[in-house]
């Protein structure tokens, strides 16, 4: 049985806007109250906007809440003349845990490759917060059966310069994208065979001190239908959930039963 403490990591993506995510904190704590939930068991993260996070953060500090939040991608750079770009030091003054670092969708529609992505996780570290790295290999790596090689070497590409002590602060998440925003998520063999392998390269890179460390979440069409199984999986330490974080019911459920 393993130490680490799952996560529950919503990412909102572009959906919400200030208003809506301080009335969803406010629904989602109440559920949570409801069914006694207890956080020293299981963590709970929301990802908003940046334009929400100061919302968020006052909504869950007037009321003592014990959810995390974090950012879904950050600048590269600490100050200076990059119009739009929000640094490390912003979102870390806010209070939040975490940034999402190479979402699939910031890979996509972003100039966000390795080498910007090696520094988004070191300004998060910087900082004091700690990086979710996405990685997953989409449709075309699967139908190829290169898929574990290509979430491991995404992780050992961007890992590879961290010493021990940064590395041990990473999150990884497992996100096929092909299961992202799809409803075809993975089996959890296959969770747990990417986590695995994702964790064995980790311990061989960083020592098993640090793979037994870092907790690695599935993410792709989780759902209160699939979380049960999936988290059975002893390498699978919980999830980064997109279309299912915007229900706050369903949210709830895939928390209790996390
Ligand atoms: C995601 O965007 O990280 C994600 C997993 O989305 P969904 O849960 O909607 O597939």
């Amino acid at each position: 049985t393993s130490k680490r403490i799952p996560l529950v990591a919503g990412n909102w993506k572009m959906n919400f806007d200030h208003l809506e995510a301080t009335y969803f904190i406010q629904q989602f704590a109440w559920k949570l109250r409801a069914i006694h939930f207890d956080h020293k068991r299981c963590e709970i993260a929301l990802m908003p906007s940046f334009t929400s996070l100061r919302s968020v953060q006052v909504a869950i500090e007037s009321d003592n809440l014990k959810i995390r939040y974090g950012a879904q991608a950050v600048s590269v750079t600490s100050q200076g003349a990059f119009t739009g770009d929000v640094s490390a030091d912003m979102i870390a003054h806010l209070g939040c845990s975490y940034v999402i670092v190479g979402h699939s969708e910031r890979r996509k529609y972003h100039p966000e490759d390795d080498a910007n992505i090696v520094d988004q996780v070191r300004a998060v570290l910087a900082a004091g917060m700690q990086p979710i790295l996405c990685v997953g290999e989409s449709y075309e790596e699967r139908r190829k059966g290169i898929e574990l090689d290509f979430a491991v070497g995404q992780v050992r590409d961007v890992t590879c310069d961290l010493s021990d002590e940064e590395a041990a602060k990473l999150i990884v998440a497992y996100e096929p994208v092909w299961a992202i925003g799809t409803g075809m998520v993975a089996t959890p063999q296959s969770a747990q065979d990417a986590a695995k392998a994702i964790r064995n390269d980790l311990s061989a890179t960083f020592g098993t001190e640090v793979g037994e460390t870092v907790r690695i979440l599935y993410g792709g069409s989780v759902s209160s239908k699939n979380a049960v199984e999936l988290i059975r999986e002893p390498d699978v330490d919980g999830f980064l959930i997109g279309g299912a974080a915007l229900k706050v019911d369903e949210l709830t459920r895939i928390c209790k039963l996390t």
